[in-house]
């Protein structure tokens, strides 16, 4: 998300006269697009802006401007901690950039970022077959642990035919494969519900593949699983968040769905789609988390098997509910419980992967690969990583694959016919 935010930032900085550069000792304007989604997050951000100050005596005309999360967070408190910043503007605010750039870069914070805007912001996306499409913003869940519903506020869906319409216009620019994105995709309601977004964007011709971030649980719908089953684009993948093993937990983390929810939902989803790869988020040592807790998580992940989880240590995010929580967790217990949920994915998407050998699998090729198992990369439906050593193959082609090997991150695989 934070990647496609700025996509949209050079959208708007293109067409007055910007030129992106990989040398920021060199550069006029500075901007950091920031996450405040966990405090590490923040912590890298704030001493990366420290070290960049310097750079402003190699050049005076140079302007730093701190965006996304943190800057919506923080406001101009941004400018206390760090006076050498000259503009501050949340992910809403993207287009009061073009003013600052086009009004002699006065300093400013934007105090009062309407959280409910709704703008099409054109992206400068880099060329390439996979684009991201922002189908929604904000979220109206306040998961108790997340800064989201505050950062980005509350829902507002697009219409869907500025959504077709974008979706039309990069498919005439090349693009093959569009991921479409929300906090919460399947709550997308404008004119359509979320799958009859997909009926529609299914129809655009030139693009092969659809996917989507990210799924709750809570509003997966029997609607959805029939347009992945039916439509022809929608790829046999779903990213959805457990969080916790544990319904105390998952409680208290006001996810609204228990465990055994989660488990009928898993099931639904394999009874209509056999080889849909699932894939998951955990939060390791949320407030209160037992060790009985902890071990439903590791007894859920073995249950369930998901083909990849991205698991981290609970973060106590300013102005959340699990902020103010009794009973934090130690860092070494975080650390502790994060490894053990680490190490036993590893095994799981490990077997998923070898489980794949044999099989022929249809792979989108995305360009040259770079760890010496093939020259060219790309993915499967199920959005694994393929290596494949071929010639004459290019960047965008969809092939037949057969899968040769498994490994912990990625897939080998050898062309078919
Ligand atoms: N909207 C998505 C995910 C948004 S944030 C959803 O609801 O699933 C991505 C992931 O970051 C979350 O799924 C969660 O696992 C993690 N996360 C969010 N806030 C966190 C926090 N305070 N501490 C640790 N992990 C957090
Ligand atoms: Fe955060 Fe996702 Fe929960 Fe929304 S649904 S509050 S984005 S974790």
């Amino acid at each position: 998300m934070n990647v496609h935010d700025s996509e949209k930032i050079l959208g708007v900085l293109e067409p007055e006269g910007f030129l992106q550069t990989n040398n920021p000792r060199s550069a006029d304007l500075i901007i950091f697009n920031t996450c405040s989604i966990r405090q590490k997050a923040e912590q890298k951000f704030y001493s990366e802006l420290g070290r960049i100050k310097s750079y402003k005596k190699l050049n005076p005309r140079l302007k730093i401007a701190v965006a996304g999360c943190i800057a919506q967070q923080e406001g101009k408190n941004i400018f206390k901690r760090a006076p050498h910043v000259d503009f501050v503007f949340g992910p809403q605010n993207i287009s009061a950039l073009k003013h600052f750039v086009a009004d002699g870069y006065v300093p400013v914070a934007i105090e009062e970022n309407p959280l409910i805007a709704i703008e099409d912001l054109p992206a400068r996306r880099s060329a390439g077959i996979s684009a991201w499409v922002t189908i929604m913003y904000g979220c109206n869940n306040f998961c108790s642990y997340c800064v989201v519903p505050y950062t980005r506020g509350r829902e507002r869906s697009r219409p869907s035919e500025h959504i077709v319409a974008e979706v039309s216009k990069i498919a005439e620019e090349g693009y093959r494969e569009i991921t479409l994105l929300g906090q919460n995709v399947n709550s997308y309601e404008s004119d359509v519900d979320f799958p009859g977004l997909l009926r529609k964007l299914d129809r655009v011709g030139g693009i092969e593949r659809i996917r989507f971030v990210t799924s709750h649980p809570k509003d997966l719908s029997t609607a959805l699983i029939n347009a992945i089953k039916e439509l022809p684009k929608i790829c046999e993948h779903i990213h959805l968040p457990l969080q916790s093993g544990s319904t105390a937990i998952l409680k208290m983390m006001s996810r609204r769905y228990s465990f055994e929810d989660y488990i009928e939902k898993v099931a639904a989803l394999r009874a209509k789609i056999p080889d849909i790869s699932i894939t998951s988020d955990i939060i390791a040592g949320f407030p209160g988390e037992t060790d009985e807790d902890h071990r439903l998580t590791l007894k859920a992940l073995r249950e369930i098997e998901f083909d990849g989880t991205f698991a981290f240590k609970f973060s106590p995010r300013p102005g959340t509910k699990a902020a103010k929580m009794q009973g934090n967790l130690t860092e070494e217990m975080k650390s502790e419980r994060l490894y053990e949920i680490l190490v036993l994915q590893d095994t799981i998407t490990e077997k998923k992967n070898n489980a794949l050998v044999g099989a022929i699998q249809e792979v989108l090729i995305e360009g040259p690969s770079e760890n010496g198992n093939g020259n060219l990369t790309g993915r499967t439906r199920t959005n694994k990583i393929v290596d494949i050593w071929a010639d004459d193959i290019i960047k965008g082609a969809l092939v037949d694959v057969e899968i040769i090997k498994g490994r912990r991150h990625s897939l080998e695989g050898k062309l078919v016919g």
